[in-house]
């Protein structure tokens, strides 16, 4: 892991928008009684100022350029969160839940960065080397399997996407339908790739979920869950892949969730704003940062940015080996039996969640600890009577869920 703290510069001299030292910054705690992973460590310790002192240059394009997600400062959940989907998409996507302003979308928008570099088809129906090393040229478009016999390649090597559902998105959008353009001038019937299609192996969000019409947020959870889907219109149908993360906000002032699409979400956060004025002042210093000097300001986090994506890389290749300990699958289920919850999409999720901790932290064997880490993501709000009024109820949940572990870990122990 790179220091880049070794660059931090006097922080007296930030323009006197600080009087103390950033580098007394309280460290996110994690949970108690936890051992920080490799991954926690980074997101932790990385830290880089020196970019405030660069000369602002106005460039107006901080949004093309996302914030580090390195740079966030707190919401430890919520990044874990966002991680642990990114190293197992078998997760089932992150639902945040909280008011605007608490920086969801930036965190979901810095994510795709870190993410290794995926393969993508070069033609419209996704063919990828893959299908014609598994099925021939039966298993490739007519035009793929003519380039693979010319030698030519069907698919490169891009970067991660953050596909954004826009919020008047229409089931055809979605799903895909009847190119009508090309239906015309060919006379040739042709289902174009949808959002989710175009979302394969990237990245999926969908702010304000709550808002979408349940047709549509079905299609999206039912499309993750699969990792392909079915269009049909009359007599043409397309079967597409559909393996993106799934990653979901809403502002429960503004209208719930299903219960039903609720369950369907992997791991739950509840992201409220920051109480802390360091890490408030924080906030706003490196925001001011970003949006004076984008450029310089990801260039001050790329070394701890790079080193992320090798872990994330790692812990992907790792996930493949790991597997739960006897003792953390009777803990985890033990707590879903004791906290009554019925859905078994509770204890799939905890235990693969558990398993990218592992992962992430460069074990293969899942241990009561990384259960424990992950359990309030995966489990709350999987009881109906959380349901009603989770804000009030979320603590003491998460407290209960603490010290229902802690109870069983005794009992196990004597
Ligand atoms: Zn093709």
């Amino acid at each position: 892991m790179t220091d880049t703290d070794s660059t931090v510069t006097d922080p007296a001299s930030l323009n006197n928008l600080s009087d103390a030292p950033l580098r007394d910054l309280p460290a996110d705690k994690p949970p108690e009684g936890h051992m920080p992973s490799t991954l926690l460590r980074m997101l932790n310790n990385a830290g880089a100022r020196a970019v405030l002192n660069a000369p602002p240059v106005d460039l107006g394009i901080a949004e093309h350029l996302p914030y580090p997600f390195l740079a966030l400062v707190g919401q430890h959940e919520m990044r874990i969160a966002l991680l642990l989907a990114a190293i197992n998409p078998a997760v089932g996507g992150v639902l945040l839940i909280g008011p605007r302003g608490t920086g969801k979308t930036t965190a979901v928008r810095s994510l795709s960065v870190l993410l290794p570099d995926i393969e993508v088809s070069l033609c419209e129906e996704g063919c990828l080397p893959a299908d014609f090393e598994r099925d021939g040229a039966a298993g490739v478009c007519a035009e793929c399997a003519a380039k693979i016999a010319r030698g030519e390649p069907i698919s490169k090597w891009a970067q991660v996407n953050l596909i954004e559902l826009p919020l008047n998105a229409r089931l055809e959008d979605v799903v895909g339908g009847i190119n009508e353009r090309i239906a015309v001038q060919q006379n040739k019937v042709r289902i174009e790739r949808g959002i989710l299609a175009r979302a394969d192996q990237n990245l999926l969000y969908v702010d304000e979920v709550n808002l979408l019409e349940d047709t549509i947020v079905d299609a999206i959870l039912d499309a993750a869950a699969a990792g392909s889907y079915t269009v049909r219109r009359g007599p043409v149908a397309g079967t597409y892949r559909s393996r993106f993360v799934l990653i979901g906000s809403m502002n429960p002032e503004e209208g719930s969730l299903r219960p039903q699409l609720m369950d369907r979400f992997g791991l739950r956060v509840v992201v409220r704003g920051l109480m802390d004025r360091t890490e408030r002042k924080e906030i706003y210093q490196r925001s001011r940062a970003h949006r004076l000097n984008p450029r310089g300001f990801i260039r001050q986090w790329g070394a701890a940015t790079l080193d992320a994506r090798e872990e994330i890389g790692a812990a992907r290749e790792l996930l493949k080996e790991v597997t739960v300990s006897d003792a953390a699958m009777e803990l985890g289920l033990d707590l879903v039996r004791e906290l009554d919850i019925d859905s078994h999409r509770a204890e799939y999720t905890m235990f693969e969640a558990a398993r990218a901790y592992t992962a992430a932290d460069g074990r293969d064997v899942v241990q009561v600890s990384d259960i424990r880490a992950v359990a309030s993501m995966a489990l709350r709000q999987r009881r109906s009577q959380f349901m009603v009024d989770f804000a009030d109820h979320q603590q003491q949940e998460d407290n209960a869920i603490r010290e229902r572990i802690d109870a069983l870990l005794k009992v196990n122990a004597s």
